[in-house]
């Protein structure tokens, strides 16, 4: 198993900084129920929300502002499109203290986070040991800050003048290309998202939440 540390994008992790008053805030927030969510009021909530903010600009950088698991892109998306994603959930007991550890963290479209990853933990090999949580190995699927997703899916757009269409081709030799396509049914983005965008015909066999998705995923290419 990989034992070096791995920052493939940048800027680099090592360059998101707290300020003291964020690092106390946010040390003050570990130590509540709900990190992430936890509304203090004054300053320190001014603090928190600056240090959340810090961490989204960092991954909007280096993810290219797209989505890291299906790389769809989220410019124009406010914070109502752009769900700030721990990859170790926030909402689980063992992954708490990991709410602002800026590795943890990376953004995702909507249709990613909530319809397919939510507080999901099948896509880690090591659950229990924190010395394995920052290696790209103890992960099925390509982490947003471990592994550069061109290493594992490439990724081709074709437009013409009623159409777009996306194609995700899994490279040779990875495990993890195979792995993330099918978890986030990114078959589907392939084949429904810009066809119904274009006022045609919608497959009959996606349910609710896909359309739902794909409501989404027209709002973010407006
Ligand atoms: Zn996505």
């Amino acid at each position: 198993m990989e034992t070096t540390l791995t920052d493939p994008y940048l800027p680099k992790l090592a360059t998101c900084v707290f300020s003291d008053d964020e690092e106390s805030a946010i040390s003050a927030a570990l130590a509540t129920v709900k990190p992430w969510d936890w509304k203090p009021g004054g300053t320190q909530e001014v603090a928190l929300v600056a240090a959340k903010v810090k961490i989204r600009d960092l991954h909007k950088v280096r993810q290219g502002d797209r989505c890291c698991y299906c790389r769809f892109p989220l410019h124009g998306g406010g914070h109502f499109i752009v769900d700030p994603e721990h990859v170790l959930p926030k909402s689980l007991d063992a992954y708490r203290p990991l709410a602002f550890s800026v590795w943890n963290l990376g953004i995702a479209c909507k249709r990613c986070n909530m319809q397919y990853k939510r507080a999901k933990i099948d896509f880690v090999i090591d659950k229990d040991d924190a010395a394995q949580f920052q290696i790209s190995a103890n992960y099925r699927l390509i982490h947003p800050n471990f592994d550069l997703y061109k290493d594992h899916i490439s990724i081709t757009l074709q437009m013409n003048d009623d159409t777009t269409l996306i194609k995700y081709t899994k490279l040779p030799g990875s495990e993890k290309g195979p792995y993330t396509y099918d978890y986030f049914n990114l078959r589907e983005r392939e084949v429904g998202t810009f066809d119904a965008a274009q006022g045609l015909e919608v497959p009959a066999d996606l349910e609710d939440g896909a359309l739902e998705a794909q409501a989404l995923a027209r709002q973010f290419d407006q």
